[in-house]
Order: structure tokens, then sequence, then C-alpha cells
């Protein structure tokens, strides 16, 4: 059953850190296919068309800001980026060209795994009912009828304002993607980001995250990347 695993375009200069990960993809069932620069990592992408690409930003030859804009060219292959970089600019940018996710290292196999899921289950999303007009959102207890707009926990209606209905649809049509405080400003409102923006979105996303029932600290709908963004967790 080989052909029916999902492959993974690793590109990782750094030889124990791509041993590491690939060995944590392996583990999991993924065939993996290793790049150690971006010139590799382009012909690999063209011959394997890969289902995924985690990619590292930190490159001998260029950096993988190219790589990313190269896959983005033509294809929506799911992109997480892996960074030594804590600079919130750099994730920001990395997303806001079209990047699913992110991880800074070091990172553990059990949150790399749980972003290469959300990653592939976000392309298949995308891929399929995302398209459809109308139709339904599921996960968990959460279910989020398009044609209605009304959100539903356990069978219970939530109710939510346009916006927080506008945002928490957004999100789900994204979801498993880390969405820029940017970019879903620029979705709801149609602004760039202005001064006073981003506490409007937080104002709402905090009391979208209530009516849900997340609680600090637990396994939660919405993920809060303080500084980046938001991601309806899959
Ligand atoms: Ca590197």
């Amino acid at each position: 059953m080989i052909q029916n695993k999902y492959k993974i375009l690793l590109v990782e200069d750094e030889a124990n850190i791509r041993n590491l990960v690939a060995t944590m993809l392996d583990t999991a069932g993924y065939q993996t296919i290793l790049a150690e620069s971006c010139s590799i990592a382009k012909a690999l992408f063209t011959s394997y068309l890969p289902d995924l690409v985690i990619l590292d930003l930190g490159l001998p030859d260029m950096d993988g800001m190219d790589l990313l804009d190269f896959v983005r060219k033509d294809s929506l292959t799911p992109i997480i980026v892996l960074s030594a970089r804590t600079n919130e600019s750099d994730k920001i940018s990395a997303l806001d060209r079209g990047a699913n996710d992110y991880i800074t290292k070091p990172f553990g196999s059990g949150e790399l795994l749980a972003r290469v899921r959300a990653a592939l289950r976000n392309n298949r999303f995308s891929a399929d009912e995302g398209k459809l007009p109308g139709g339904r959102f599921t996960h968990k207890e959460l279910v989020i009828d398009y044609d209605a707009r009304q959100v539903f926990i356990n069978e219970e209606e939530i109710k939510l304002t346009q916006t927080e209905y506008n945002i928490l649809a957004l999100l789900s049509e994204n979801c498993g993607k880390m969405m820029t405080y940017a970019s879903i400003i620029k979705a709801i409102w149609g602004s760039c980001v202005q001064e006073g923006s981003i506490k409007k979105l937080q104002v709402n996303m905090a009391n979208i995250r209530k009516k849900l029932g997340d609680k600090p600290g637990e396994a939660n709908y919405i993920a809060n990347e303080l500084g980046v963004g938001y991601r309806l967790n899959t």
C-alpha cells in the first residue's frame, strides 16, 4: 500500500534535524522525500508533486521564501515552515506569502505530527467541501451550517453576531491554517491593519471563544498565537 501513503517533501540543510524529522514522519507512516537545498527541493517538488512540504527557511543556496513562492505559483500544496527564527515578522510574512502554518524549533514529535495532520486535512477540505456553496462544517461537537449561517455545539445553537459568524466561517474554511491578523482583517472588514483594527478583531475573537466554551489551557477549538494570528484546530 506504499502508493497510498502521503508524500512529504522535507527541505532542511542540517543533517541531524533532517534525519530526526524524517524518522518521526516515517514512523507515523508517511513517505518522505529529502532535500538539503532550495534548488534540489524545486527539482524534487516538480518530479514528485508531494502532498505536503515541510520547509526550513534558512537554506544554504537561497532563502526558503523562494521555494514558498515557487510552490505557490501554481499549486495549493500545504506548506509548513520550520524555523529557528523566533522573529514574529518572519512567521507573518511566510504565512502571508502562502505558508499554511509554522513550527518553531525545537519541537516535539507530537506537535509536528498534529500540524502535519491539520495541514493535510485543510488541503482535503479546501479541495472538496470548501469549494461547494453552502454545505456544513463539522469538527468534534462544532457544526457550522453555511446556508443558514447557524452554529451549533452539541446540537444547541450558539448565537453569534454577524461579524463573529463571518470570522468563524472564515477560520473554518481555512481550518488547520494559521491565519494572520492582517489576512483576517482584510477578509472581514476589507481594510488593511489600522490602529484599533487588531483590538477590534481580538474583542470579537474573545467573544467567539467564550461562546464556543473555549477555556485557557484546554484543548480548544481556536488557537491564538500571540502577535501572529488564529487557527481553528482540527
Ligand atoms: Ca537551516
